[in-house]
C-alpha cells in the first residue's frame, strides 16, 4: 500500500478548496519589533509585522529577556518532566501565584498553551459535575470546541453574544448543574461579550461561567488582567482562562479560579498530568511579563492610542474595516483567492506581512485581512501601510468604500 498517495490526496483536496496554507519564515529582531527579516524564496528580505499576536511588544521588553536568559543560566533548559514526575520548579510556583493575584482568585494552573488549558480545562470541569449541560458561544474558539466535545457531555450552542437565546437554554435545562464557556474578545471580529448580563443569568439559574481572556490579559483592566477586570465583572466569573502566549510575549497557558476547583482540574486532567511542564525560563519570563504589567500602563495606553490611530488613517483611505471594539483591525476581503493574493502582494511589494485568515477560521465569504497595531507601530509605518493596502486593493480590483460611507 502506497500510504504517501492518501497524504497527497488529502493535500489535494486542501488546495482544490483554497484551504492549502503557507507560512511565511519569518525572524524577528529582538529590539527592533515589529521590524523584522523575511526569509523569502529569493533571500532575506526587511519587512514589517502587522499581524503579531505579542500584541504589546512584551516579547522583546528587557525585563522579559533578562529573566528568561537568567533563570535559563542557573536553571538549565527543560523541566524536566510532567510535574506528577519530576516536581515542580520554583519559577512555575512563583507563576501560578501571580496569576491567581491577576485575577483575584484563590488559585491557578498552568498548563503547556491556551489551547491545552481550554480543551482539558473545559472538558475535566464539566465530567466532574454530574449530568452537567455545557452551553457555548457559537463563535468559540476551536480549543474550546473541542473542551466541550472531549468532555462528553450534552452541549448547547448559543448564538453569538445573544442574551436571550441562552436564557431560553438554561431555562429549559431545569435544575442540573449547567456550565457557560464564552470569551470576553472574540478575536476575528474584535467584538466582546456581555460579561456581566452573562454573570446575572448564571447567577440567576444558577451555571458556573469560563470565560476565555486570551486576546485581552495584558492589555485591557487596570492592572491588565482583561475585558471582566476592566468591567467590573472578574470576581462574579467562576473560571478565567488566559494565554502567555500573546500579550505578554512569552508561552503557555492557564486557568484561575476557586481553589477545590483549581485542585480538582490539577488532580484529574490527562492534559495537566501527562505532559512536561513549562520550562523555569519561560515561567519567569511570564511573571517578569505579568508583573511589569500589573504597574506599567505605558503599554496599554500606547498599544489603544495606535489602534485609534491606524483605525482613522484606514478608514480614511475607504478601506473596508470591518467594526471592531477592540484592538483588532480586520479588513474584509470576501474572497480566499484575493485574500490570499493581497497578503502576498503586500509581502512581496511592500514589505508588509500580513496572514490572509481564510476558511476554516472565518465562514466562508468573509475572508478577511486581520490587522494587530503594537505600542511600537509608529504614525510612518500606520501611513505606509494604509498606502500598501490601498494599492494593493486597486491592483486585486477590490472594493473600497465610498467617501460618503468612510465618513459616517
Ligand atoms: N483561545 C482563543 C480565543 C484563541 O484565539 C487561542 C489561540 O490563538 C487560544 C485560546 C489558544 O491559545 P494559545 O495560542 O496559547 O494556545
Amino acid at each position: 500500500m502506497i500510504y504517501d498517495a492518501f497524504f497527497s490526496d488529502a493535500l489535494t483536496r486542501l488546495r482544490e478548496e483554497r484551504r492549502y496554507r503557507v507560512f511565511a519564515d519569518i525572524e524577528r529582531i529582538a529590539g527592533r519589533f515589529p521590524h523584522a527579516i523575511w526569509h523569502s524564496p529569493d533571500g532575506p528580505r526587511n519587512v514589517v509585522l502587522w499581524c503579531s499576536n505579542d500584541y504589546l511588544g512584551m516579547g522583546q521588553h528587557p525585563k522579559v529577556i533578562g529573566a528568561m536568559v537568567e533563570t535559563a543560566t542557573r536553571m538549565g533548559t527543560g523541566a524536566g518532566g510532567t510535574r506528577n514526575i519530576s516536581g515542580t520548579s520554583h519559577p512555575l510556583v512563583e507563576l501560578e501565584r501571580e496569576l491567581a493575584d491577576l485575577h483575584g482568585k484563590e488559585a491557578a494552573l498552568l498548563f503547556t498553551s491556551g489551547y491545552v488549558s481550554n480543551e482539558t480545562g473545559i472538558s475535566t470541569i464539566a465530567r466532574l459535575l454530574p449530568n452537567c449541560l455545557i452551553l457555548s458561544d457559537a463563535y468559540n474558539h476551536n480549543s474550546m470546541i473541542e473542551g466541550v466535545r472531549q468532555s462528553g457531555c450534552e452541549k448547547k450552542i448559543f448564538r453569538h453574544n445573544d442574551l436571550a437565546h441562552l436564557e431560553e437554554l438554561l431555562r429549559a435545562a431545569g435544575q442540573r448543574p449547567k456550565f457557560i464557556v464564552f470569551e470576553s474578545i472574540y478575536s476575528m471580529d474584535g467584538d466582546v461579550s456581555p460579561i456581566a448580563a452573562i454573570c446575572d443569568l448564571a447567577e440567576r439559574y444558577g451555571a458556573l461561567t469560563y470565560l476565555d481572556e486570551v486576546h485581552a490579559v495584558g492589555m485591557y483592566g487596570a492592572r491588565g488582567a482583561g475585558i471582566a477586570e476592566r468591567d467590573g465583572t472578574m470576581a462574579r466569573v467562576d473560571v478565567i482562562e488566559g494565554t502567555l502566549g500573546k500579550a505578554f510575549g512569552c508561552f503557555g497557558g492557564y486557568i484561575a479560579g476557586g481553589a477545590k476547583l483549581i485542585d480538582a482540574v490539577r488532580s484529574y486532567a490527562p492534559g495537566f498530568i501527562f505532559t512536561t511542564s513549562l520550562p523555569p525560563a519561560v515561567c519567569a519570563a511570564a511573571a517578569a511579563s505579568i508583573r511589569h504589567l500589573k504597574t506599567s500602563h505605558w503599554e496599554r495606553d500606547r498599544h489603544q492610542e495606535r489602534v485609534a490611530r491606524a483605525k482613522a488613517i484606514l478608514t480614511a483611505a475607504q478601506l473596508p474595516i470591518m467594526p471592531s471594539a477592540t484592538h483588532i483591525i480586520p479588513i474584509a476581503v470576501g474572497d480566499p483567492e484575493k485574500c490570499k493574493a493581497a497578503s502576498d502582494l503586500l509581502l512581496a511589494e511592500h514589505g508588509i506581512y500580513i496572514q490572509p485568515i481564510n476558511f476554516p477560521t472565518v465562514p466562508k465569504g468573509t475572508e478577511r485581512l486581520r490587522i494587530t497595531p503594537t505600542p511600537y507601530h509608529d504614525d510612518a509605518l500606520i501611513d505606509a501601510l494604509a498606502e500598501a493596502l490601498v494599492d494593493v486593493w486597486e491592483r486585486l480590483g477590490l472594493p473600497l468604500k465610498s467617501r460618503a460611507m468612510a465618513a459616517e
